[in-house]
């Protein structure tokens, strides 16, 4: 690697003013450590305990949804979403194949197959205008529900993901979803913070999924949440989520199998202090991006992708698209070495075993993404830049 390169980890090495810069670290202050020793103080550390609804009720009305519905983690929060939309055993459920293993695997939980669709190169996220050609061919409506021509088996769903926290081309997709009678779930998973054209993502499918992993704009240690307006739908989440107990005195009785699902309260504790910070997360975010452009000017061969017009992002993750005269390993071998933690996108789905027999159209846009995306560290500051 030149000199440009050795002078760009020099650059984020003194933006941290750090010798070793992580991916992503979670930011804490005085509030997470009020919140959680009251809960360790009063004894509410478990089930229930007032901090999961205060972080319900915050978290929906920050998203600008009815409810949300707190849960262990964002693999179940999809999950679950997925289940409430009406996905079903042998249904098919369409989503990128350019993404983290939890959006496949919640599909697989529900017993239905992903069927892997291609990205777009100005969102990293679905394509809507090569699925629509590539429904055209391969799906007929019967009966008012989508069916794969080739598979034979129901098309219930599709699953945007917001990919580093850039808003997908939702119009297209919410006008896909009506042309073809499919459900839609956001995996919403990367993208809190994040607003297409004005109005928050996550808020757009009928339910959708979002994560507060650690490595997440907000954590609450592990955790996850369920985004809806339907009123019924949340409650139908809340039951499955909570074993599925019929509300008694006493008595232990549960209607269906159900989820052992639910976020505890020390951890809603921790979500509800890291809230009260997202504002100023995203602001530093973007404070980032703006230090980022710098010093790539100089990088040749490397840029910094910045989204699409339609998307007021969070950026989650920063991301550096690379061009071909660039060999990715190389590039990811030496930030590292230089102590700048720098990641690849995920091995596509479609090419890990459990998915590589799964449905899929033609992915040639995800195939040349997968060797060029390279994400540099993103802690939001904590002092203003
Ligand atoms: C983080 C993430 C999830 C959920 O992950 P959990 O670790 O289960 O909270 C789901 N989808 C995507 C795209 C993610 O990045």
């Amino acid at each position: 690697m030149n000199k440009q390169w050795k002078q760009f980890a020099d650059g984020v090495k003194a933006i941290y003013k750090k010798d070793f810069v992580p991916l992503h670290e979670p930011t804490f202050d005085d509030k997470e450590v009020e919140y959680v020793t009251d809960c360790v103080k009063t004894g509410w550390v478990s089930s229930v305990g007032a901090y999961v609804t205060k972080f319900e009720e915050e978290l929906a009305k920050f998203v600008g949804v009815k409810r949300a519905v707190a849960v262990v983690n964002g693999t179940a929060a999809l999950h679950i979403a997925l289940k409430v939309a009406g996905v079903e055993a042998d249904d098919e459920v369409l989503m990128p194949s350019l993404t983290f293993i939890a959006t496949a695997n919640a599909v697989n939980y529900c017993g239905a197959v992903p069927h892997f669709i291609d990205v777009h190169k100005e969102t990293l996220g679905v394509d809507p205008f090569k699925l629509d050609s590539y429904l055209q061919q391969i799906s007929e409506i019967r009966n008012g529900e989508l069916f794969n021509k080739q598979t034979n088996r129901r098309i219930k769903a599709f699953v945007p993901m917001h990919t580093f926290g850039h808003a997908v081309h939702m119009d297209e997709l919410i006008a896909l979803a009506e042309k073809y009678h499919l459900e839609f779930v956001e995996d919403a998973a990367e993208s809190l913070g994040t607003y297409y054209k004005g109005k928050h993502t996550g808020s757009f499918g009928k339910v959708n999924a979002m994560s507060f992993n650690g490595n997440k704009i907000l954590t609450t240690g592990g955790g996850g949440a369920i985004l809806t307006n339907d009123e019924t739908l949340a409650d139908y989440a809340k039951h499955l989520t909570t074993t599925a107990k019929v509300p008694h005195k006493w008595e232990y009785v549960h209607d269906e199998i159900g989820y052992n699902y639910r976020m505890p309260n020390i951890n809603a504790a921790l979500g509800c202090a890291q809230l009260e910070k997202l504002e100023h997360f995203l602001v530093q975010k973007k404070a980032l991006v703006r230090k980022y452009e710098e010093l790539v000017v100089n990088l040749e061969g490397a840029a910094l992708f910045k989204g699409p017009a339609h998307s007021n992002g969070n950026y989650w993750l920063q991301t550096l698209i690379l061009d071909e005269s660039l060999n990715r390993d190389e590039v990811l071998g030496f930030l590292n070495d230089q102590g700048v933690m720098s990641r690849p996108i995920w091995q596509p789905m479609h090419e890990l075993v459990m998915f590589e027999k799964c449905p899929a159209m033609d992915l040639g846009v995800t195939n040349i993404l997968k060797k060029r995306i390279v994400n540099i560290p993103s802690t939001p500051l904590e002092t203003n830049l």
